[in-house]
């Protein structure tokens, strides 16, 4: 604590912008300006501890405005009158011209000394200036008798302001002062009590209080606040001790007041915060008053009322025993608590799944269930034959594990609808599951419940959605699930098939075991190589080939046409769609093997009606044709039984009226500008495999695929190279293989085929070849377009082109000789909608034509073949010549 010092009669000034120092208080400052780097070098630096500065607060130019710019002398220095001014007004300052003529500083006339109770010297990097860092401590009053310059600093003369030790007895006596130091002393003593409360620290500053004189106190308290300069400045002025005292007490106590507003504050914010924790203990006592008295609230009411769906679920009883497990746990928890969701939709998928539940058995007719399937599907006789036999089976002896109905075919031909059929025969409910594309285990059995966002698997999910443990069960598309890091879903799949083990499925999220055995599974693939062959094993299949043009215009007729009417609000009376028109359709438009884009044409055509419907609008264009359609049909109406009122106008008196009275009497019958106007311009035609094969190179091979058989063209073509074969469209290893046996088959038999004068002559010489496979989107294999490969290659050496209606299938060996393939129904049937009118098949592949419909077979000329040169000998127009002339 600063002892009272002795001033010098002059003392350097550091001058403080628009900041006072007060005695007690402790500043610690950075000098930089070049003025205060030399006053802090000469005063405190090499006078060490004697140095002794004094601090002049001066004020912003802006905030007084200036009066004049010169030094003032002669302070006004009335102590009593103006220590009671809260405010030191520009009077009473000194003025002085700083170096810039512009800026005019306004002095304090009063200002505190101070000595430096820490030095220490820094060098700026860049520029290389000297700084001091300097801890000041305030000591006493002083004011100014006259400022002046010492170098770059200014220096004043100055007198002390403290009081002398007489002045001092003299006013500790007087009973203003002793009451006033008593008020200052309470409430400094009520602040210091309020923070030590707050900061729960020791009670040092209490001892300052009994230890400091009073009137340094004052000073020392009013430093340690935040108040303004003019506050400062007030305090600095205050000489006289009982303007002083009064002056800080005034202070503390607005300090303290401000204190205790932010408290009151910070306990408002507070009591808001722990609003929940209250409301928390509320509901607690709540629901205890609430089961005192028979009452539940909401949450408890669900709780209660899935306890009595789990009731009434039929768990088994070591199932129940886990999951009233699993609900005392739910109970126990907060609605907030984490786990409280996941648990509860567990419980609910508990409650939920048929443990028991079942469509009642009854005994079916298998009559009805035969007519069933004749109604909803035309043709299909043996499939239809093999599902009733199914059936049979299943009457004489229900528990039966019979085996499992796996539907090949391309998609469209009816694999889903049939199983639904099945399904209604069977008076069960109807589940389709998709697994196109599954490739995690994870899908079939379920994430386990320690993942977040855990679900179950998707035929656990099925069954809960069916809400019965018998459905009938369709595993879709089981032939596009694949494998990868995530695991194999077919092994998980191989459980759900097996009967031995479907009987406690276990899915991962369940955690307990399912009886999956009275489940009916019927499963459909778009072809069999895909499916791994355990699986294949659990399953009988059943292949539905796809249809002829034939039976599609019967299926288009008997069972699209009125379903897709149906579904679009329409009827007979509104639209029909003709026979010829069907059959155009079938051949311009869709070139599938099953009926879907068949059924999207015709519930094209569906829409485009029911808009002119909706609107009623023109829906009988008034010419002739219409005309012609029109009268029988008013006329039908009025001979049968005249139920319907009409008046009937003649034709051709005003054509509006006409119009609008046929409105609704009419059918729109869709004639070919329609269907070009509604489908667009067809999309297919029978030119395209003569425009294809018009130049040599080019063959006819029938392949099969995902969507059936499809015709698919081979080009070869060569160029200037160095004898390499390249091979594009996405090829697959085995036709690539076949690419290389075709090659080599024709070079060792060029001059035999009269590719060459003399065997010697390489084919290959100075050329590539190039063999592309068109759609070269689409990933291709297998063996069977070997013979189509050497005729497209003998086509494109002989520079002759193959005949366009022949169509061909077969593997050949290197030797030349052709081994049957697969698929053959399909790939015929494939030749058959493009208009092929000749297929080449293997002579092994006889036994495959038997399941060809007759009307197809009617329509081709099936060319059976061993050998490849007898291949080449039907694939050109009038044979083989150059085979011909070598046999001269
Ligand atoms: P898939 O499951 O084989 O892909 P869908 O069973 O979905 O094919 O059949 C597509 C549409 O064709 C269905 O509306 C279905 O009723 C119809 N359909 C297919 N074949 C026949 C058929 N033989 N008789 C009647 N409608 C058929």
């Amino acid at each position: 604590m600063a002892e009272s010092v002795e001033l010098p009669s002059r003392l350097a000034i550091l001058p403080f912008r628009n900041k006072v120092l007060l005695p007690g208080a402790i500043i610690r400052i950075r000098c930089t300006s070049p003025s205060s780097v030399k006053l802090v070098e000469q005063e405190l630096w090499q006078k060490e501890e004697k140095g002794l500065i004094g601090i002049l607060p001066v004020r912003d130019a802006e905030e007084t405005p200036s009066v004049s710019p010169v030094i003032s002398h002669g302070v006004g220095t009335d102590l009593t009158e103006r220590s009671s001014k809260t405010q030191a007004s520009s009077t009473d300052s000194h003025k002085l011209n700083g170096k810039n003529p512009q800026e005019v500083i306004h002095w304090h006339a009063r200002g505190v000394a101070a000595r430096a109770l820490h030095l220490s010297r820094g060098v700026e990097k860049p520029s290389g200036r000297v700084t001091y860092m300097v801890v000041l401590e305030g000591l006493c009053r002083f004011s100014v008798q006259e400022l002046g310059t010492r170098g770059t600093y200014y220096i004043a003369r100055i007198t002390p302001l403290e009081m002398t030790k007489a002045e001092m007895e003299h006013v500790e006596q007087d009973p203003d002062f002793i009451a006033l130091s008593r008020r200052f002393k309470a409430t400094a003593m009520e602040l210091i009590s309020l923070l030590e409360q707050k900061q729960k620290a020791g009670g040092r500053t209490k001892v300052l209080l009994e230890t400091v004189p009073i009137h340094k106190l004052a000073d020392i308290f009013v430093a340690s606040f935040e108040i303004s300069f003019e506050e400062q400045l007030c305090m600095l002025d205050s000489v006289d001790l009982k303007v002083r005292l009064s002056k800080a007490t005034e202070l503390v106590d607005r300090h303290l007041q401000s204190i205790r507003v932010a408290e009151k504050i910070t306990q408002k914010v507070e009591g808001q915060l722990s609003k929940s924790q209250k409301e928390f203990l509320l509901r607690q006592q709540m629901r205890a008053i609430k089961e005192e008295l028979g009452d539940n609230d909401d949450d408890e009411d669900d709780l209660a009322a899935l306890e009595g769906k789990m009731q009434s679920a039929g768990m088994p009883s070591n199932i129940w025993k886990h999951a009233q497990r699993e609900l005392r746990r739910l109970k126990k928890m907060q609605p907030q608590q984490p786990g409280y969701n996941s648990s509860r939709v567990y419980l609910e998928l508990l409650a939920d799944l048929p443990w028991q539940k079942a469509t009642e058995e009854h005994e079916f007719d298998l009559k009805a269930a035969k007519e069933r399937l004749d109604s909803d599907h035309y043709g299909l006789v043996k499939v239809k034959q093999r599902i009733i036999e199914y059936l049979a089976v299943r009457k004489l002896k229900p528990d039966a594990r019979g085996p499992i109905l796996c539907f090949v075919g391309p998609p469209g031909v009816g694999k889903t609808s049939l199983a639904s059929s099945i399904a209604a025969a069977l008076g069960r409910k109807f589940i389709r599951i998709s697994l196109g594309g599954v490739k995690d285990e994870a899908d079939i059995r379920g994430h386990r419940r320690t993942y977040i966002g855990s679900m179950p698997g998707r035929l656990i999910d099925g069954l809960k959605r069916v809400a019965v443990c018998n459905p009938v069960m369709l595993l879709d598309e089981i032939d596009k699930t694949g494998s990868d890091v995530r695991g194999d879903p077919a092994s998980a799949l191989l459980e759900v098939l097996d009967p031995e083990q479907n009987k406690s499925f276990n899915d991962h999220y369940l955690n307990v075991p399912f009886d999956l055995s009275k489940v009916t599974f019927i499963a459909t693939a778009n072809r069999l190589q895909p499916i791994p062959p355990p699986l294949l094993d659990r399953m009988e299949v059943i292949e539905l080939p796809g249809y002829t043009p034939e039976e599609k215009l019967r299926i288009a007729m008997q069972h699209l046409i009125p379903r897709v009417l149906d579904q679009h609000g329409l009827s007979s009376e509104f639209l029909q769609i003709p026979e010829a028109v069907v059959t155009l359709i079938i051949q311009r438009y869709t070139r599938e093997a099953g009926v879907r884009n068949l059924e999207r044409n015709l519930a094209a055509l569906a829409r485009a009606a029911a808009v002119k419907v909706a609107e009623q609008e023109q829906v009988v264009p008034l010419n002739q044709d219409m005309h012609r359609l029109a009268s029988p049909l008013v006329e039908n109406r009025l001979a049968g039984g005249g139920e319907v009122e009409m008046e009937v106008i003649p034709i051709g008196e005003n054509n509006h009226e006409i119009s609008s009275a046929l409105n609704i009497a009419s059918p729109l019958v869709v004639d070919e500008s329609m269907l070009e106007k509604v489908l667009g311009p067809p999309r297919f035609d029978d030119k395209e495999a003569a425009e294809r094969v018009a130049t040599p190179g080019v063959s006819v091979g029938l392949v099969w695929t995902n969507f059936g058989g499809e015709v698919q063209f081979i080009e070869a073509t060569a160029m200037v190279g160095k004898g390499e074969l390249h091979l594009t469209g996405q090829l697959g290893d085995v036709i690539k293989e076949s690419a290389q046996i075709a090659l080599t088959w024709v070079r060792a038999r060029a001059a035999d085929l009269k590719l060459a004068i003399t065997d010697e002559i390489n084919l290959l010489q100075g050329r590539d070849i190039h063999i592309h496979f068109p759609a070269g989107a689409v990933p291709k294999d297998g063996p069977s377009a070997g013979i189509t490969l050497v005729t497209a290659l003998v086509s494109l050496f002989g520079q002759k082109s193959v005949r366009a209606d022949t169509a061909m299938t077969g593997e050949m060996t290197l030797r030349g000789l052709v081994l049957p393939v697969g698929g053959i129904k399909d790939k015929i049937l494939a030749a058959h909608r493009h208009g092929i009118k000749r297929v080449i098949l293997p002579e092994r592949n006889l036994k495959d034509l038997v399941e060809v419909p007759s009307a197809v077979l009617a329509n081709l000329e099936v060319v059976l073949v061993k050998r490849m040169e007898e291949v080449l000998e039907q694939a050109f127009d009038g044979g083989c010549p150059w085979r011909q002339h070598s046999r001269l």
